[in-house]
């Protein structure tokens, strides 16, 4: 990753705690894994959690919240920043508490929170294994998949696939195939298929 430039160094505005993010000036590695409903895998220039959990706070903070407190070259970076933990969302467990304690939350908090936690329980194990094994998180879990699909609009294309993809995660497929009935989107497409055949899964790009 010597063409990269290193990752920057965000502070939880609660208690200081420090996180690394990567440099948006970055491109894409070649170890990144998409999928379909916008998630992805990336070892080196990682996916900045839409809400980053803190390792001592009891909610996490949003990123755009975090002061950002350094933007080191490379060999200080390796000196002094090295072990520092990458930015991580909060566990499955955690979104969920995020959801009930936060109150009032503006539109675009409540949307990262709740797409957060769509995406605990599709790409982690933990939160794979709640959805299977706790009635009352899998319940929670859904009723909150329901909420964000109501909340994002059909106006923008890319916003139109996510909720597509989410219908197709409930088991909505008619709703699914007559949300894309006029895509030219390869993804689109994919997605309409896979809605045909009753697949519930996000599949890699
Ligand atoms: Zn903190």
């Amino acid at each position: 990753m010597t063409d990269n430039f290193p990752p920057l160094v965000l502070e939880c505005p609660e208690c200081g705690e420090r996180y690394l993010i990567p440099n948006p000036k970055n491109k894409p590695s070649e170890s990144r894994t998409v999928f379909s409903d916008g998630f992805f895998f990336d070892e080196y220039q990682w996916r900045v959690p839409l809400i980053i959990g803190c390792v001592t706070c009891e909610l996490g903070f949003f990123p755009e919240n975090g002061k950002l407190i350094a933007a080191p070259t490379i060999d200080e970076y390796n000196e002094k920043w090295l072990d520092t933990k990458k930015a991580q969302p909060p566990s499955a467990g955690a979104l969920a508490l995020e959801l009930r304690v936060r109150k009032n939350l503006p539109y675009d908090k409540e949307i990262a929170i709740r797409k957060e936690l769509w995406y605990a329980g599709k790409h982690t194990e933990t939160g794979r294994k709640m959805i299977q094994n706790n009635q009352r998180f899998n319940q929670f879990w859904l009723e909150s998949l329901n909420q964000l699909e109501k909340m994002l609009p059909q106006t923008d294309a890319d916003i139109l696939l996510l909720k597509a993809e989410i219908n197709r995660h409930l088991g909505f497929y008619d709703k699914t195939i007559s949300l894309l009935a006029n895509t030219k989107n390869v993804i689109g497409k994919e997605i309409i298929a896979r809605a045909l055949l009753e697949n519930r899964m996000p599949f890699i790009l």
